[in-house]
């Protein structure tokens, strides 16, 4: 079973309130091959809302030592960790082993999220679903 970005299956429950359709994503979750999560709803964050970058990696950010900053500067680490572990749960009571998530998110992104200045400027880095998704030997790619 695989886990997946819900906003790459056509939900609207990006930031903005639009989704991110990719065709095969959503034939996997049509076949039942795949479960869908958007861990920042999962975390109690409204859709849509204010974006968000992390002022560090999503590792950091699970261990106290980052956070999780709105554009207009409210604090929403709590809720994007808590949406985090309560991706990891599905993930795992799915029993998924890789994951397929939205590239660049302070949520779901691996290899580069955005840095933090809301600039649309790149760091290498995770968001913070993908970094626990990883230390928990969960696969993740991006798209
Ligand atoms: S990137 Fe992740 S957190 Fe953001 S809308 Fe998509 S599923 Fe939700």
């Amino acid at each position: 079973m695989l886990i997946v970005s819900k906003c790459l299956t056509g939900e609207c429950c990006r930031y903005d309130g639009r989704s991110k359709p990719d065709p095969e994503i959503c034939a996997l979750v049509e076949k039942g091959l795949a479960v869908a999560v958007c861990p920042e709803q999962l975390g109690g964050l409204p859709t849509p809302r204010v974006p968000a970058e992390l002022t560090t990696t999503g590792e950091h950010v699970l261990i106290g030592g980052g956070r999780a900053i709105t554009r207009d500067g409210r604090d929403v680490t709590r809720e994007f960790v808590a949406g985090a572990w309560a991706a990891l749960k599905i993930a795992k009571e799915a029993g998924a082993s890789r994951a397929i998530l939205k590239a660049k998110s302070p949520s779901c992104g691996a290899g580069e999220i955005y840095d933090g200045s809301f600039s649309g400027r790149l760091a290498e880095g995770r968001g913070v679903t993908a970094a626990l998704f990883i230390k928990n030997g969960i696969e993740v790619e991006t798209r």
